[in-house]
């Protein structure tokens, strides 16, 4: 059985070296250059193009490199036989959730506006505020926003958090379902988004969500472009609904470089990385999956197609 890799991203070669450390015996391709295409029946894959798809007459298995699956249950000509896995580990929640910590101090001990200031050398004073006087609120508490929601309690933050279903969090008062939306928005000082991209959220975070917050709040996203009706964003930002904003996801990506929220000063632009799928940690799980294929065993990680993610 052999494995086809695919990704724009990620390294084959990091990834090849991980799982033949683990199993010799992996029978590891590379897109395009993958020989008899009739012995492929998995694929490790991230955006992977429709040709790749159409290629492979025997595939069994896709394994998405990383956690979001929109870009593969939008993708034409798809069997919806074929179960999708993706990567769930502990060393990508990990890296999601520095990140949103980081952003998260950044905005709540005003790095951004003394950047600005630093900028026009000025000595702008802004006493500083305590963690438990402001309160962060998570959106998706699935593998990364529940790991942030609770490096953000443990940081003495107030958290909350807000997902479909019931959760229960240590120190992070939780929230389920649209009709709470506005209420856990209507406290919520700094908003990370942790969503799947659905079509139930697509555009969730409108401008009627943006208004139901505190004024002055800041945004984090880190789910996918999407999920913000970026008009409605940059109104905010501009008439001072949102101070500042940390994105790291677009509609379009890479974000044009005509688009307007390049030249917003109190917005943070990363490229998409917020947290990746880490080979060494990666490996074991996909062949952990690639043995229960064989072996006709319950997969691991898969995604619900009907849900979505
Ligand atoms: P996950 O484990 O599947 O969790 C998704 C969470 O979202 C769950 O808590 C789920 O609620 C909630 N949710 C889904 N639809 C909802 C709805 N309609 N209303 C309310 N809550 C809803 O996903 P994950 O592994 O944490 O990843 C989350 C997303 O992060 C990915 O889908 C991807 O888009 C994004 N991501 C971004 C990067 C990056 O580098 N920027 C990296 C990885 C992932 P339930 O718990 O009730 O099901």
């Amino acid at each position: 059985m052999a494995l086809l890799f695919h990704s724009q991203v990620d390294d084959p070669l990091a990834w090849r070296d991980a799982l033949i450390r683990l199993d010799p015996a992996c029978d590891f391709r590379i897109w395009p250059h993958c020989g008899d295409v009739r012995q492929i029946e998995a694929a490790l894959v991230w955006k992977p193009p429709q040709d790749l798809i159409d290629a492979l007459p025997n595939l069994r298995l896709l394994i998405n490199l990383g956690a979001g699956v929109d870009h593969l249950l939008s993708a034409p000509g798809l069997p919806p036989s074929i179960p999708i896995a993706r990567i769930v580990d502990a060393e990508m929640n990990r890296m999601m959730a520095q990140y949103v910590l980081l952003a998260t101090l950044r905005h709540h001990r005003n790095f951004g506006a003394f950047e600005r200031a630093g900028r026009l050398r000025q000595w702008d004073y802004i006493h500083p505020r305590s963690a438990a006087d402001r309160t962060v609120g998570v959106m998706g508490l699935g593998q990364l926003g529940s790991t942030a929601a609770l490096e953000l309690a443990r940081q003495g933050f107030q958290v909350r958090g807000w997902s479909r279903s019931p959760k229960a969090l240590p120190g992070v008062l939780t929230f389920q379902g649209e009709d709470s939306l506005h209420l856990f928005l209507s406290k919520t000082d700094i908003l990370v988004i942790l969503l799947p991209l659905t079509p139930e959220t697509r555009k969730l975070i409108d401008g009627a969500a943006l208004a139901s917050m505190p004024r002055g709040a800041c945004l984090i996203n880190v789910g996918r472009g999407p999920l913000v009706d970026e008009q409605a964003l940059i109104e905010a930002l501009d008439s001072g609904q949102l101070s500042e904003a940390t994105l790291d996801v677009f509609n379009v990506e890479p974000l044009p470089p005509e688009h307007p929220l390049w030249e917003r000063p109190q917005v943070l632009i990363t490229p998409h990385l917020a947290s990746i799928a880490l080979p060494e940690s990666g490996a074991v799980q996909v062949l952990d999956n690639l043995k229960r294929l064989r072996e006709g065993l319950p997969l691991l990680n898969l995604v619900d197609r009907k849900r979505g993610y």
